[in-house]
């Protein structure tokens, strides 16, 4: 039996996430099954969700956190705001909570490490305060910025007012407006654009700390423990591709494959062409496929090394055949290595050529590995 920390239980946070937690799966379902939804209702829902959701994704992750773009005032303005009403805390104290996590992940010092566990890692390190909080000593740059400071001031505040009393005044207006009762449309703003969004779109971002930690694939490197999942990609407004993240991190996107789901990569990108963000960092995609490369030699060493250490006589033509993937990795490699480090441009066919070679011969070592008998 673990046992609880009483002595450390930081109560106004875990009151917080519990009692928003309990009205939005008590409160929330008596009051549709009274009242129903209408419309407006839900576009407030899904306007909010989607602000909040960007807010952070867009905003406290990758402009503030990551610096990996820069931003005008009404963006800044607007994910300050609306980060606000996701109550995850002021953007400077996320800020420095996500830089630690990156420097120093799986780790003591990584605030939400996931080796102590999923529910940790998800909710367990903002209900518990285990280690005196370390100096936000790592984001005296966002400190510059007058924007950042007027919400590290007043975010509390801002949240209750944008995040909860808008809904529920709107709702309000909205029912007075139609000749409905006012208060009912208060109390649905207040449960479905307020409470029940909070709820959602704190845990699609605890997510990110916990099961972008926990499933899916490592095609970057499997030396951390973040994953690429494209159903936690849906889930998470395109951050479900944390192995990449992890590894360029200073990367504006990180679904960076054409055909994975990065909504907050898109909307980046169309701010950058209306003028309201510039400045995009993009990892080269040599270096990107460097990566893979020495990943998947790494996966092949590891299997061979596993597959020699059983039968030998059964084994035999799998090690002969991902030996020879091996050599074949490690020619390409160094030549592509050779070629970023002389800055040589490599053309788009080569490039593309040893990435699908890369991807056939990753599919094949986990083939033969999964074929490995116990
Ligand atoms: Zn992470
Ligand atoms: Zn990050």
């Amino acid at each position: 039996m673990y046992r609880i920390p009483f002595d450390r239980v930081n109560w106004i946070t875990s009151s917080f996430l519990i009692g928003t937690a309990l009205i939005a799966v008590i409160g929330l379902p008596v009051y549709l099954i009274k009242f129903g939804i209408d419309w407006f209702q839900f576009s407030m829902f899904a306007f909010y969700l989607v602000a909040t959701m960007m807010s952070i994704t867009l905003g406290y992750h990758r402009l503030f956190s990551h610096l990996s773009f820069k931003a005008k005032w009404p963006v800044r303005f607007f994910t300050l705001v609306f980060g606000a009403c996701a109550f995850e805390n002021s953007c400077l104290d996320w800020a420095s909570d996500h830089r630690r996590h990156h420097k120093h992940v799986d780790h003591d010092e990584d605030p939400y490490d996931i080796s102590k566990g999923f529910m940790w890692a998800h909710i367990g390190w903002l209900m518990f305060k285990l280690n005196p909080e370390p100096p936000m000593d790592n984001v005296n740059d966002l400190r510059k910025d007058k924007l950042v400071m007027w919400q590290y001031k007043y975010v509390h505040w801002i949240g209750l007012v944008i995040g909860l009393i808008v809904p529920s005044a709107l709702g309000y207006a909205w029912n007075s407006f139609n000749g409905m009762n006012p208060w009912i449309g208060a109390l649905g703003g207040f449960l479905i654009a307020g409470v029940a969004r909070i709820v959602v779109a704190q845990h699609c971002t605890f997510f990110i700390n916990s099961l972008c930690h926990t499933i899916g694939r490592q095609p970057y490197c499997s030396g951390h423990s973040a994953r690429d999942s494209a159903v936690m990609a849906f889930l998470t407004f395109g951050e479900g591709y944390h192995n990449y993240h992890h590894e360029f991190q200073h990367d504006y996107r990180n679904g960076v494959k054409p055909w994975q789901w990065d909504p907050t990569k898109w909307t980046i990108w169309t701010l950058s062409k209306l003028g309201l963000v510039e400045g995009l960092r993009r990892v080269p995609d040599s270096k990107i496929l460097l990566a893979e490369m020495r990943e998947a030699r790494i996966r092949a060493q590891k299997h061979l090394a596993e597959l020699q250490a059983c039968d030998p006589s059964h084994a035999q033509r799998a090690c002969d055949a991902i030996h020879e993937m091996h050599e074949r990795l490690t020619a390409n490699y160094h030549e592509l290595e050779k070629a970023v480090s002389e800055r040589v441009q490599l053309s788009r066919d080569v490039l593309n050529n040893w990435q699908a070679e890369t991807r056939t011969m990753m599919r094949d070592i986990r083939r033969m590995a999964a074929a490995v008998p116990a």
